[in-house]
């Protein structure tokens, strides 16, 4: 039973990793961005907010995020674990993550930071935009987001890490190298 989160950099390979140790771990990934894409494909009404924002490199707004989280929370099948990709980025998301896990009875075993440098972050972000033509992939809007993550973000690490419960890792080689570094550095 596992309760956890990844956080990084946008370009780190967080997502890639998820669905590794997910599959390891047996417990479902939720990335909100892959939720928000998944709308924004549909042109749901979700969708249609999330995309003001996200094409821009912005965060959308908490009260969105929040409720889209809460809502995915409560599937039967976070019942015995999960993997939080990419949620809480804000303070105020990790406060609404502590009422939520509070109200199920439940806590965070481990929030799993992987770090990279930022212009390699960068090069993998634009070679990522050319593959996959995601429109919140040109270098400007990278540039921003990587700012946002830095502002917004990092208190975020900074939190958890005052509760003791970061595990960091290097993100940058080989992603089976980097799952491997993972599994070895999470808690038993
Ligand atoms: P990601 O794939 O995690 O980098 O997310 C892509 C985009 O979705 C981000 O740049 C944000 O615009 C939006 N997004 C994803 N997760 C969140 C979140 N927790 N809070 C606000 N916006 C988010």
């Amino acid at each position: 039973m596992t309760r956890m989160l990844i956080i990084g950099p946008p370009g780190a390979g967080k997502g890639t990793q998820a669905a590794r140790i997910c599959e390891r771990l047996g417990v479902p990934a939720i990335s909100t961005g892959d939720i928000f894409r998944a709308n924004i494909k549909e042109q749901t009404e979700l969708g249609k907010e999330a995309q003001r924002y996200t094409d821009a490199g912005n965060l959308v707004p908490d009260s969105v995020t929040n409720n889209m989280v809460r809502d995915r929370l409560s599937h039967d099948d976070v019942r015995d674990g999960f993997l939080l990709d990419g949620y809480p980025r804000t303070v105020a998301q990790v406060r609404e993550l502590d009422r939520i896990l509070e109200a199920n009875g439940v806590s965070l075993d481990v929030v799993l930071l992987l770090t990279a440098d930022n212009e390699e972050l960068v090069s993998r972000l634009l070679g990522r935009a050319q593959d996959q033509g995601r429109t919140d992939d040109t270098e400007d809007v990278i540039r921003h987001r990587l700012d946002v993550y830095d502002e917004q973000t990092a208190p975020v690490v900074e939190l958890y890490e005052d509760r003791g419960i970061v595990t960091r890792v290097d993100g940058l080689g080989g992603i089976d190298e980097v799952t491997e570094r993972i599994l070895a550095a999470l808690p038993a």
